[in-house]
């Protein structure tokens, strides 16, 4: 099966080809989702970051406090990496795991740090989602309402956009609307297929 790893900067619409990808029944491994379920209440992971980190990045249900262990790590790299040694090997784990119980000919696997990861998931190809600075803080800015600068300081963290579309095998330009967007997914979807059956002997 050709593994499609699918990435790109905060906002760039990596979500939404998502979803316009499995409408046309293609299956979608999503990372964010996985790293979710990996930490809810009873999970090894939640209890190797209250080791890590402290007690005090529970909330009182004893759920995960994502906004208090996001500003411990952000501004700290050694806090991040820390963070990461305790997710990343696990996460891809379960990317595996889930990659292997599917049947078809292609998939996606989305992962937002694919390109930033040390150690990252390994994909036949990469495909990113792109859209120019301004929109992206636009949309940022909007849907997650944040101030222009606090979007702008994400951005920054992140790796830059031209090293990131360098490292692309496809990109899919996010700048318009959604028509433009489905005709470019039907595109991609036809050439995933033609990839894929062309390494099937
Ligand atoms: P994150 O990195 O935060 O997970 P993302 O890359 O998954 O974000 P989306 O959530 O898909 O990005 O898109 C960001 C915002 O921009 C959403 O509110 C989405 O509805 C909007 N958006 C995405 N694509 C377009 C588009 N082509 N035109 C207008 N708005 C869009």
């Amino acid at each position: 099966m050709l593994k499609v790893g699918l990435t790109g900067g905060i906002g760039c619409g990596k979500t939404t080809v998502c979803r316009l990808f499995a409408e046309l029944d293609v299956p979608v491994v999503d990372a964010d989702l996985i790293a979710r379920r990996l930490v809810e209440p009873g999970e090894p992971a939640l209890q190797a970051i209250v080791q890590a980190f402290g007690a005090d990045m529970l909330k009182t249900d004893g759920s995960l406090d994502r906004p208090k262990l996001r500003e411990a790590i952000f501004a700290d790299p050694e806090q991040r990496r820390r963070l990461d040694a305790i997710m990343h090997p696990r996460v891809y784990a379960r990317i595996a795991a889930d990659v292997a119980a599917l049947h078809s000919d292609y998939c996606l696997i989305a992962v937002p740090l694919l390109l930033e990861s040390k150690n990252p998931y390994v994909v036949d190809r990469i495909l990113v989602v792109d859209c120019p600075q301004p929109v992206q803080i636009e949309r940022v800015v909007t849907r997650d309402k944040l101030s222009a600068e606090q979007a702008q300081a994400i951005v920054a963290s992140q790796m830059p956009r031209l090293e990131r579309l360098a490292r692309a095998d496809d990109v899919i330009d996010n700048s318009a609307g959604p028509e433009l967007l489905a005709e470019q997914v039907k595109s991609l979807h036809n050439s995933y297929i033609f990839l894929a059956t062309a390494r099937t002997p």
